[in-house]
């Protein structure tokens, strides 16, 4: 096998675990990042007057249940215990989420058990909806208008900046609704948080001899003329000097503010309503609840429309952007030595583990099809 040189452009979770196993399998590896740090948006960095630690890009939280994924990030970080439970303010009262039976109970003001619950809320539930194929229907067939109206529309309007009518159904299918006091937001078999933050996971997984790091260094496509083949993860649009026109994204803007003490007694509280304009206040240090502080460190959090110098967070996914979107792919299924990959190279809203899992894999086929010199495609996860 010869020894290839790869550049990899991006050093978030996609870029470092390619990067990673082809220098294992012993190729040359470059990785390029425009921004001063490593860990692309899930990078964390100690808040220097409180020593809580930030989740500088929104709150990250890591569940699984791809178990070789689990033992990857524990082989460079060790993970805390951590279960996120989310709360949202709705009507002036505070309920809990995901929708479980508390959440039900308060609501409705009842004291309802499981089997009761489930079918009152079948009866809630519009069941002339039989395969709902927009958030809304998604809604409305699994938890009824009075709920959807208090904790998904206004919610769901804000952090898409149009109607839940217009998403599809795939969004809300995130979320579970539980017929139990069970209050974790997941419901995965693996769930924590680095103990030091995941730049410090990010580092270790890019701690090897055979990878270079070139922070504050842009990429061109010119650029893949210098290497053997090249794994992108920057934006798919951007790679070809957006001559589709630009995919639609959604930014987030934190507005960042400090407080002695506990601010709101958790991570996440979400707003449901309109009437207030951010869609959530994340209270950092309660990311880390194995540590003490006695400042505190929080975002409120506001989506909107992603312009040409903001960074892109969320994929939007309408059928617009579908359209685009197929022909960046036939663009980018032209190109020789170079593949796609992660959030923005693929247009897609994953999850950590999932990036992990397909960097893995990526990593994989480009071996294997290097041992038999087939050609590397442009997509391991094809955007559409
Ligand atoms: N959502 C909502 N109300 C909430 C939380 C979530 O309507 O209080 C909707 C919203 O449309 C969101 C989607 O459910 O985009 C998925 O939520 P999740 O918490 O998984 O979003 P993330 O944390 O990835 O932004």
């Amino acid at each position: 096998m010869s020894r290839q040189k790869i550049a990899i452009v991006g050093a978030g979770l996609s870029g470092a675990v390619i990067g990673r196993e082809l220098a294992e399998a012993g190729h040359e590896v470059v990785i390029f990042d425009r921004r001063d740090h490593i860990a692309g948006n899930c990078h964390t960095e100690r808040d220097a007057e409180t020593g809580v630690m930030v989740h500088v890009y929104g709150p990250h939280i890591f569940h699984t249940d791809d178990a070789e994924v689990w033992d990857y990030v524990n082989r460079f970080q060790a993970f805390k215990p951590y279960k996120n439970r989310v709360k949202t303010t709705s009507r002036d009262q505070v309920f809990s989420l995901p929708v479980n039976l508390h959440t039900i109970n308060q609501f409705f003001g009842k004291t309802l058990r499981p089997d009761e619950a489930k079918a009152f809320i079948e009866e809630q539930a519009d069941t002339s909806i039989t395969d709902p194929q927009t958030f809304e229907e998604q809604a409305l067939r699994f938890v009824g208008r009075d709920l959807y109206e208090a904790f998904f529309e206004g919610y769901t309007q804000k952090q898409w900046g149009c109607s839940p009518r217009d998403l599809p159904a795939s969004i809300l299918k995130r979320l579970p609704v539980r017929f139990n006091y069970d209050d974790d937001y997941f419901f995965h078999k693996f769930q924590g948080m680095p103990e030091n933050g995941y730049t410090e996971m990010v580092d270790g997984i890019l701690d090897h001899p055979d990878i270079t790091i070139r922070l504050k260094t842009g990429f061109d496509r010119k650029d893949t003329g210098n290497y053997d083949h090249t794994f992108y993860s920057g934006a798919l649009d951007g790679y070809f000097d957006y001559a589709k026109g630009r995919l639609g994204y959604r930014t987030l803007d934190f507005e960042r503010f400090t407080y002695e003490g506990d601010y709101q007694g958790c991570a996440v509280m979400n707003y449901g309503e309109t009437s207030v304009p951010y869609t959530r206040i994340t209270e950092h240090k309660h990311f880390s609840p194995w540590e003490k502080h006695d400042g505190s460190v929080c975002y409120r959090e506001y989506a909107r429309e992603c312009g040409p110098d903001d960074t892109p967070y969320y994929p939007i996914r309408l059928v617009k952007e579908k359209e685009q979107l197929a022909e960046y792919v036939a663009l980018a299924n032209a190109e020789e030595g170079i593949s796609f990959v992660g959030r923005l190279g693929t247009y897609r809203y994953l999850d950590m583990d999932v990036t992990i899992r397909e960097a893995l894999d990526t990593a994989r086929l480009f071996l294997d099809l290097h041992d038999k010199q087939e050609r590397m495609p442009a997509f391991l996860n094809p955007p559409l």
